[in-house]
């Protein structure tokens, strides 16, 4: 993918921790793959308490936050086309501008989330967490949370391509998550697994969303601007956003992560063909109304 060199980017809406530093002690060494999964089902559904307790020598929130290097560092287009750092600022204004107008769209309002980039471990509304459980989306606080050394764990560790849109596809997954909470879908999720369970019809659902973002990102503008800050995106970059959704299946992972059989009872999150249909669902039609995986009899 490429960005519009002369366009401006909004660093605001990221709030990079890295560095502020700290680990989260919970105990066991970290969660692993399996905590990945039990962490997005709870924290999606509300089960992690918000106020539960955290560790001391974590990344508190509100704490020491500076973003005045990536302000520095990230002010246009160009700087997205050059620092993989910039690129993911660019791409969240990218995909909070697209939300912004479709909301607008629709008569209602877009409340921004902003990101934070952590290392090691991080306190939230949700709890606390270590980089281990991956990206997530938290809804006590309305922020997205990614310690960026899971973009390289995506390569070595599930084997993907990776590249700058198969990141973009996670991101756009977990703000997927925040629309859900703004239109209050996220509330109504029962909670358990299963192939089709809430929980896995949310998490395909913020595929579909994600889809719906990519197919507007060359023609959303940019903050405070009239021209796109996304230039092109190739169809390779789209077969490397495939390739990640089909690399965080859940049955991909059972398979090549963990016990090497696949239990579709402990599904949470649905199979790498379900992932990729409805991320195309959402790219190949732009529109979100095809997004209802809870009202549909074939999830894939
Ligand atoms: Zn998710």
């Amino acid at each position: 993918m490429e960005f519009n060199d002369d366009v401006g980017l909004d660093a605001s809406q990221v709030q990079d921790t890295r560095g502020v530093g700290g680990r989260v002690a919970l105990g066991g060494g970290g969660l692993g793959i399996v905590g990945v999964i039990i962490y997005f089902v709870l924290s999606q559904l509300g089960g992690v308490p918000a106020g539960a307790p955290l560790s001391t020598d974590a990344v508190g929130r509100g704490q020491a936050v500076s973003n005045t290097d990536l302000a520095a560092e990230c002010r246009t287009g160009k700087d997205a086309n050059t620092k993989s750092d910039c690129a993911l600022v660019a791409i969240i204004n990218s995909i909070q501008g697209y939300w912004a107008d479709e909301f607008a769209r629709s008569g209602s309002t877009y409340r921004p989330a902003p990101t934070n980039f952590f290392s090691g471990g991080v306190n939230t509304a949700c709890g606390s967490a270590t980089s281990d459980v991956g990206p997530f989306y938290c809804p006590g606080d309305q922020e997205v949370y990614v310690d960026l050394t899971f973009f390289k764990e995506l390569q070595t560790r599930f084997g993907a391509q990776g590249g700058t849109f198969a990141e973009a596809y996670v991101l756009a997954h977990e703000y997927g998550h925040h629309v859900q909470n703004l239109l209050g879908t996220s509330d109504k999720v029962r909670p358990g697994t299963g192939p089709t369970s809430d929980g896995v019809r949310l998490e395909l659902q913020a595929d579909c969303y994600a889809g719906v973002w990519a197919n507007h990102a060359t023609t959303t503008p940019a903050p405070g601007s009239n021209k796109p800050l996304i230039k092109s995106i190739s169809q390779d970059d789209v077969n490397r956003a495939l390739d990640v959704a089909a690399r965080i299946g859940d049955d991909f992972i059972q398979k090549n992560l963990g016990s090497g059989r696949v239990d579709e009872s402990q599904f949470s999150h649905g199979t790498s063909a379900q992932r990729e249909k409805w991320f195309t669902a959402g790219i190949n039609s732009g529109d979100p109304a095809v997004c209802d995986t809870f009202g549909t009899r074939t999830l894939g």
